[in-house]
């Protein structure tokens, strides 16, 4: 394993942990790749490969479809009563917060942000997730209906799906897969989660703390693989009830497509390009540093990162010289650095896809106010960037970059219309953020703005108990929440007639 911490000694457990091996976990066994075959991975603050773990093939999501259906078909799972469902989830939470520190250095080490994001937002949130849903555990109930035949009852059952599909990104990885697997857990589905295969360590010690807890086996299963293989294979199989994806528009649109072969429910987390909205009479004290940390944390692998400024003419100068010398002042380092702000970028891909897009937008004109380079010569890091005289038909200002990059632009109208359809001019709609003190316009904006969250003043974009989702191409559905425990279960209709034979107005009605 690489060493990449200039202030920091990494304990000997998570050294331990990563030098070891990385099977998948199909049923009650960690067995290795049915192919024998590995995925590099690679620590991005080094760019060095510092261990390897079993890459899943078609044979290895068969054998752990099948062992999800089993478990839910014949297992206690489903049939389990709610609140030991609960107890079982409270331990893993319990678990994941006693292995804190641990998980999320793994992440730190797999993914490259600075550990007290890993720590308190991706490693507190999954605690927070199952904490919320195994609330849930059989609290989502159906209802009786009065229906218009005399003499019936009539009532739902709320049932989970079945065997869920998890496929997750890399921009928080615990997280990522934590917040699919606790509302599917809740509703009384068993899963297959696929991580991404560049960061899929956590998944793994996370395995390990469920199969310690005594969950059931084949409950959940894990296999990380490349994509458009695991990922594909666990579309296309015909014994899975449910995918829940997060990642790009461009799989998703793909999962779409194969999903529709076996009708397979979908709920799909996409890309996003938000806008950030700073009117005259925002406090900018709190706009300007909270606009440059809502682009710049994570190196700007945040979904719903705010990417696309739009500010007034009479504050445009004074907001872009506020985030220029913000991110001119945010410390790019070691993630494992207590006092870095910024860590690398993923890999050499995303730094590449990022850099792509800073030149494109130089190329097509646009000036750089701060960054727009690399820093240092070892990893893949990367300046915090603000790009000005941007236009809207720039590369850098339509397409989602994914980095640390934010493009701005000055806006003069007093028509709340025009504001916000500079904004609605885009073909995604995940988040949106206002700032403003005049709670007309604040509110006004919420109203126009097409996007499924929007921050006001600062406001929370992710809590468990607040729905997550995206509008127009940022996705299908909702995570979170109640609805997001909904999403894995279906209601069922039953009707019984009190009064049966043919004097009961139903079956009277049926035999004429
Ligand atoms: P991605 O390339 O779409 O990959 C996401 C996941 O899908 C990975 O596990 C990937 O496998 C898998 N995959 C790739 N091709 C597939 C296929 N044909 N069938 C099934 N699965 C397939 O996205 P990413 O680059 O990892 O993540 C960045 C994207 O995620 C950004 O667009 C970001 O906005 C989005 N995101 C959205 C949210 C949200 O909540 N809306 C949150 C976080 C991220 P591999 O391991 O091979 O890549
Ligand atoms: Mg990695």
């Amino acid at each position: 394993m690489n060493a990449p911490a200039p202030n920091f000694s990494i304990p000997a457990s998570v050294t331990s942990f990563i030098d070891g091996s990385h099977p998948l976990l199909i049923g009650d066994k960690w067995v290795p790749a049915a192919s024998g075959e590995t995925l590099e991975i690679i620590n991005p603050a080094t760019g060095k490969v510092m261990t390897r773990a079993a890459m899943a093939g078609v044979e290895d999501v068969d054998a752990a479809v099948r062992a999800a259906r089993a478990a839910f078909d014949h297992g206690p799972w489903p049939r389990m009563a709610p609140g030991q469902r609960a107890r079982l989830m409270l331990a893993l939470a319990d678990a994941i917060e006693a292995n804190m520190q641990e998980l999320a250095l793994i992440d730190v080490l797999d993914m490259g942000m600075p550990l007290a994001d890993a720590t308190y937002f991706s490693v507190n949130l999954s605690i927070e997730s199952l904490r919320y849903n195994a609330g849930w555990c059989g609290k989502i109930t159906g209802e009786t209906v009065d229906v218009s035949v005399p003499d019936t009852l009539a009532y739902t059952l709320m049932e989970p799906l079945g065997v869920v599909g998890a496929i997750s990104p890399w921009n928080t990885p615990l997280m990522d897969v934590v917040i699919k697997l606790a509302p599917a857990l809740a509703a009384g589905c068993t899963v297959v989660l696929k991580p991404a295969e560049i960061t899929p360590l956590s998944a793994h010690r996370l395995g390990q703390l469920i199969e310690q807890i005594g969950f059931p086996p084949g409950v959940v299963n894990i296999v990380p693989g490349f994509g458009n293989v695991a990922g594909q294979a666990l579309v296309e199989h015909p014994l899975v009830d449910k995918i829940t994806f997060t990642g790009s528009t461009a799989v998703g649109q793909q999962i779409v497509r194969t999903a529709a072969a076996t009708m397979k429910r979908v709920t799909l987390e996409l890309g996003g390009k938000s806008p950030v909205y700073i009117f005259p009479d925002a406090d900018l004290e709190l706009a300007i540093p909270m606009t440059a940390f809502l682009i710049f944390k994570n190196s700007g692998q945040i979904c719903a990162a705010g990417s696309r400024l739009f500010a007034h003419e009479k504050v445009f100068d004074q907001v872009v010289e506020g985030i220029a010398s913000f991110a001119q002042r945010f410390k790019v380092g070691s993630p494992l650095d207590a006092s870095t702000d910024m860590g690398p970028v993923v890999s050499q891909k995303q730094f590449d896809r990022v850099m792509g897009y800073v030149d494109s937008a130089r190329h097509d004109g646009a000036t750089v106010a701060a960054g727009g380079e690399r820093v240092g010569d070892e990893g893949y890091y990367i300046a915090p960037t603000l790009l000005v005289n941007t236009r809207p038909d720039m590369r850098a200002v339509r397409e989602e970059i994914f980095g640390p990059v934010l493009v701005a632009t000055r806006f003069d109208s007093d028509s709340l219309d025009e504001v916000a359809a500079a904004g609605n001019d885009s073909e995604y709609g995940l988040s949106a953020y206002v700032w403003s003190n005049n709670v007309s316009v604040a509110h006004q904006m919420a109203k126009k703005i097409k996007s499924g969250s929007v921050r006001i003043n600062g406001g929370v974009n992710l809590d468990p108990n607040l729905p997550f989702g995206g509008a127009k191409k940022s996705g299908w559905g909702r995570e979170y929440g109640r609805v997001g425990v909904e999403a894995f279960m279906e209601a069922k209709t039953v009707s019984v007639a009190l009064n049966a034979g043919l004097g009961h107005s139903s079956a009277a009605l049926e035999v004429k």
